[in-house]
């Protein structure tokens, strides 16, 4: 005969302790029930705001519940990690008119989420398994599964309702003390839990420097982002395909993703920066130079990048961005290497490459 279960207070809080100990600085509880921001979403995937994202709306029915992604599932652990944007970065993007000159040969930006050593899906992946491996130890009938991403999830929403932060008018997940350079996760559990309370307030006020700031305008409105605008999505999830080039510009030196809306947000001031040392910033990645990114070679891509987040728009993406920032920079030291681009077998990098070299010309 099996012993009996823990009462749902004490699951909880032996499940907070271990995911405290693996390293989640956020943990909260939710029960399993329908997100209240579902109907937002299929009004936002109605306005084709997710572009060329379409595994969202081939999975759009198994968002209008989590049991699409854990049968039988009865409380949601939601989890973040915090990866944090660097004090240089968040002065730098708050002073837009007159930013301080970076010493040294030009070089791209890559949003702060994606400056380490390893995926953070991979590592955050690890950590769930050991999550779940404690929670099993305590109920070893009970199921588990973990989500980082991957899942028809709609982890903010579960996030809010376990008490862990707002939505701000950028979209994202904020918490007073940690600011939103957060990593979401879940554990979805068939055990009974103690939720936690939802995070009923917003403090956002009248502020708007995010949908300000956005050079793209991909922020319309409070809380709606038009994904085929934001220059994550075009320099991530838009792949094989040229950026139109009324958006070129807006994306400015961002060679990989994008933080503006968060760097500028009061709420990111005092934020903590990460402890996961293989999520800090690698020199090696923020520290290459234009020069060198134009001059990647596909075995290179494979090699440095296989496994990170940076192989997501693939070796000709990558190409293709740093085309698109060395012409907004205008940054000559590059000619040679737009020169040898703007024969490339690949048009998206070639037309990127001529393009560029025209800006920096004019
Ligand atoms: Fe809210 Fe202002 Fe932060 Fe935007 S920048 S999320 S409006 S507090």
């Amino acid at each position: 005969m099996s012993s009996p279960l823990p009462a749902p207070e004490d699951l909880s809080r032996a499940i907070k302790e271990r995911a405290q100990a693996l390293g989640f600085e956020l943990v909260g509880v939710a029960p399993a029930v329908a997100p209240e921001t579902f109907a937002h979403f299929e009004a936002w995937l109605a306005r084709c705001f997710a572009g060329e994202m379409t595994y969202l709306e081939r999975r759009r029915e198994a968002y209008s519940h989590p049991e699409h992604v854990l049968p039988s599932v009865r409380s949601v652990v939601m989890l973040g990690m915090v990866y944090g944007f660097s004090p240089d970065d968040r002065t730098r993007d708050r002073s837009p008119l007159s930013p301080p000159p970076i010493e040294g040969p030009q070089r791209g930006r890559i949003a702060a989420y994606a400056q380490g050593t390893v995926d953070y899906h991979d590592l955050i992946r690890g950590r769930l398994k050991q999550l779940a491996a404690a929670v099993h130890a305590l109920a070893p009938e009970a199921r588990t599964r973990g989500v980082v991403d991957t899942a028809p999830l709609l982890e903010r929403d579960f996030a809010r309702l376990a008490g862990l932060g707002w939505f701000g008018k950028n979209t994202l997940l904020i918490n007073k003390q940690l600011g939103s350079g957060l990593f979401l996760a879940a554990l979805l559990t068939d055990l009974e839990l103690a939720p936690d309370a939802r995070h009923d307030t917003s403090h956002c006020g009248s502020c708007t420097r995010c949908l300000d700031v956005c050079p793209t305008g991909a922020l319309p409105e409070p809380y709606q982002l038009d994904a085929t605008r934001c220059i994550s999505y075009l320099t991530i999830e838009h792949r094989d395909r040229p950026i139109a080039e009324s958006l070129r510009a807006g994306v400015g030196e961002w060679m990989f993703g994008c933080d503006l809306c968060q760097t500028v947000c009061p709420w990111n001031t005092k934020a903590p920066l990460g402890t996961v040392p293989e999520l800090q910033p690698d020199e090696a990645l923020t520290g290459r130079s234009l020069k060198e990114w134009l001059q990647l070679t596909p075995d290179q891509f494979q090699t440095q990048f296989k496994g990170t987040p940076l192989s997501r728009p693939g070796w000709s993406g990558l190409l293709r961005n740093a085309c698109i920032v060395a012409g907004n920079l205008g940054a000559t030291e590059t000619i040679p290497e737009l020169q040898q681009l703007a024969g490339h077998a690949d048009l998206v990098v070639q037309e990127s490459a001529q393009w560029a070299l025209k800006q920096i010309s004019h």
